[in-house]
């Protein structure tokens, strides 16, 4: 009997923890496992992006097809990161999880955690030598070349036809590997998860069970809520079909708390499964694993506000707005990494004058918070897609 690849993986997840927990810091070993998964993830990301989006932009036409597809996108990133931030604001406002916690800070070194800067990283997406931009994984300059190539392509007319046909051969390959690599995913989601909870043991969380609970119950609200009910009237499809297709892009982010690297899986279930045309998913999917983080900014708006309550630092609403706002940009610049939202998070506090020191007091339950906000990150993605293509007119 064949065993379907979500319910392998739902299978790895309670193993890992299971090993986890039995293992405790010796679960370290099995980390190999997942490292490898990790890797042979990025090594496609950047191909695959490329010729992805190449072939999609050739056949989304013109420039004003690509300009409705840009808008679109673009408002629903904002309006669903804005609604992701709000629903935080509002939980930690009415839970208040940092009141009465006394919490030492940790060895976290601001200094060495300087943000960008919002003009460097929009500067930054024009590359000045294009392989030096694709050898550091930078996502956002291999979507604008991508773009330009594109539409260059489709508007040379014949002469553009034989490297069309390549980069159609190219992408097929690339989710041909991505197929084989997903084969493997049981073993890394498994090797992963026995890491992060043998290395961080149940310790950790009792002193910041009010602050996770928060966070975690702020991600239902938006995962289970929000995006299902925008999906369902904007995308008229079922949350419920949408989820067992997007499963395994899920689970992936989930363990390896990346979106980068879970980019490959998330557009392979959104193309094959999900129905959504290669058109729209190289379009939506690498620009939304890089700048569309809702989980992330949800997380930095409850944190910042923990930090707060924990200092007794009284934040009127016009603070709040502020960090409603930055929040949102944070999210934006956070790169689709482990760990990047604690980074950006700099910016937040910086904007309305709280200790950065404060990231110390959670450092020790990031990782576990980093896999659930990545994993609503990829969630708002795919479910982004499908709303995108319906309005495009597509049959999903
Ligand atoms: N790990 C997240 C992601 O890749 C970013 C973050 O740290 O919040 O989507």
């Amino acid at each position: 009997m064949k065993i379907k690849i979500h319910t392998q993986i739902i299978i790895a997840i309670i193993l890992g923890v299971i090993a986890g927990l039995l293992l405790g810091e010796n679960a370290k070993h099995v980390k190999i496992l997942g490292d490898i998964f990790i890797r042979l993830l990025r090594m496609i990301i950047i191909p695959l992006i490329l010729s992805s989006m190449v072939v999609g932009i050739v056949s989304i036409g013109n420039a004003r097809n690509l300009g409705r597809i840009g808008l679109r996108t673009f408002v629903y990133y904002m309006v669903t990161t804005l609604l992701a931030v709000t629903v935080g604001l509002i939980l930690v406002n009415i839970i208040r999880p940092g009141v009465g916690v006394e919490l030492a800070a940790e060895g976290f070194d601001s200094s060495s955690h300087v943000p960008p800067s919002v003009v460097s990283v929009v500067t930054d997406i024009i590359p000045k030598n294009v392989f030096k931009s694709m050898a550091q994984d930078k996502v956002l300059s291999i979507i604008f070349i991508s773009i330009l190539f594109g539409v260059a392509l489709s508007s040379i007319g014949e002469k553009g036809k034989q490297l069309i046909s390549f980069f159609e051969s190219f992408n097929s390959a690339m989710m041909k590997i991505t197929d084989w690599i997903m084969k493997l995913a049981p073993v890394g989601v498994f090797a992963l998860m026995a890491w992060t909870i043998g290395e961080m043991g149940l310790g950790v969380i009792k002193p910041l069970a009010k602050y996770m609970g928060t966070v975690v119950l702020g991600l239902l609200i938006h995962a289970c809520v929000t995006l299902p009910v925008l999906l369902y009237v904007f995308g008229k499809y079922s949350p419920l079909k949408f989820i067992k297709h997007m499963f395994s892009a899920v689970a992936t982010a989930f363990s390896t708390a990346s979106s980068a690297a879970t980019l490959p899986i998330t557009m392979d279930c959104l193309e094959k499964k999900a129905g959504v045309s290669n058109k729209v998913a190289s379009f939506v999917l690498p620009l939304g694993a890089t700048v569309n983080m809702d989980g992330t900014a949800l997380y930095e708006a409850v944190a910042a506000m923990f930090i707060a309550q924990a200092y007794g630092i009284d934040l009127s609403l016009w603070h709040q707005i502020i960090i409603m706002l930055t929040a949102t940009l944070a999210s934006i610049g956070a790169a689709a990494i482990p760990g990047a939202g604690l980074v950006t998070m700099v910016i937040v506090l910086k904007a309305v004058g709280l200790p950065l020191e404060g990231i110390g007091m959670i450092l020790a339950v990031d990782r576990i918070l980093d896999m659930c906000r990545t994993s609503v990150n990829v969630w708002g993605d795919s479910c982004g897609a499908a709303v995108i293509a319906r309005l495009e007119g597509e049959e999903i």
